[in-house]
């Protein structure tokens, strides 16, 4: 199922992000989260590509697990960074092979000191054309709410996703954020320049202070908020309060998304289906599961 159509309804969606295991690593531990994750019953699940060493063969693995092992609609990323021409065919073909529909197009984060210049695609726009030409995926992109890092400014990047948008994205991915109040000023500013495609809401719930440290590289580094700091600095030697803490500032987070109308959620997993399970837990009763059709609000 193409990913627009499960946006396009209305109702919440609730999805996750995994990574797969190291190129050569054994599989089974992500396969098992997967599982662990598709009980769930998510309404898609995402698998991160070529960050922290991986390869293709392992991304096409877990999203294969998710779609045609635990028959979750899979979201597979796919980045320009090295990535030849024909190793993006190569990709798309075998995604078309195993009936994977969806694809996160990005540019990934430039390796210090390599030089782009002869990569076949310097920004996820780029990607995100090739892969429409190529054939029929739904397209999705990144966007980040407290802007790109390496964007001159908040405006010049909003110009950007709605120029990613124009090149045939269908849905959008909020980096991680961690007040809500944040996301808001972002959407209004987004549909204020006419980005009228759906965004999901990338939620990464911390339940580690070593997780702090790198978001922060991973992120180009988010605003923490001070009732999320207190947290940290209350729990940080007591990793199951923590965790605990960590699952509530989380679940505090979607709620308040959800009342705000943000009906799209994506959970950052990082692998931890206990976490997510959680987290599905605590929104019981205001977010239904349904069978059929996913989640609806309650
Ligand atoms: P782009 O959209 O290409 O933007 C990159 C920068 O260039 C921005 O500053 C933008 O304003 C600017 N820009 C865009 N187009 C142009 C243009 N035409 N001319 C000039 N400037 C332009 N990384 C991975 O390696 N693997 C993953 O699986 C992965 N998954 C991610 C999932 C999500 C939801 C998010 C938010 C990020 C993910 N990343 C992943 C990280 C991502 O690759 C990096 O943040 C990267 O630095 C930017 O990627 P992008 O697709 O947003 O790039």
């Amino acid at each position: 199922m193409k990913i627009r159509d499960i946006l396009n309804k209305n109702h919440v969606t609730i999805s996750c992000e995994l990574f797969p295991p190291k190129a050569g690593m054994e599989q089974q531990t992500t396969k098992t989260a997967v599982a662990e994750l598709a009980k769930m019953c998510p309404d898609f699940m995402s698998v991160t590509y070529r960050a922290g060493g991986t390869s293709q063969k392992e991304t096409i693995e877990i999203a294969d697990a998710i779609q045609n092992g635990n028959h979750v609609t899979a979201l597979v990323h796919l980045t320009c960074v090295q990535a030849k021409e024909q190793d993006v065919e190569t990709m798309l073909a075998e995604l078309k092979r195993r009936r994977i529909d969806n694809v996160l197009a990005l540019r990934g984060d430039i390796p210090e000191g390599y030089d782009t210049a002869r990569d076949a695609y310097h920004f996820a726009g780029e990607l995100v054309r090739k892969i429409k030409t190529y054939g029929d995926f739904c397209v999705g992109g990144a966007c980040y709410p407290e802007g790109h890092p390496e964007a001159a400014g908040l405006e010049a990047d909003i110009w950007h996703v709605k120029k990613k948008v124009e090149a045939g994205c269908d849905f959008l991915t909020t980096q991680m954020f961690f007040d809500n109040e944040v996301l808001y000023r972002y959407l209004y500013r987004l549909r204020g320049a006419g980005v009228s495609v759906p965004v999901v809401a990338g939620i990464m719930p911390i339940t580690s202070a070593a997780q702090v440290g790198r978001i922060g590289i991973l992120s180009g580094g988010c605003v923490l908020p001070p009732s999320l700091k207190a947290l940290i600095d209350a729990f940080r030697d007591r990793p199951n309060a923590m965790r605990q803490a960590g699952i509530h500032y989380a679940t505090e987070q979607i709620i308040d998304l959800i009342a705000n109308g943000v009906t799209h959620i994506h959970i950052y997993t990082m692998n931890k289906p206990d976490v997510a399970g959680r987290i599905f837990k605590n929104l019981e009763g205001i977010v239904d599961l349904r069978e059929d059709d996913g989640w609806k609000s309650a």
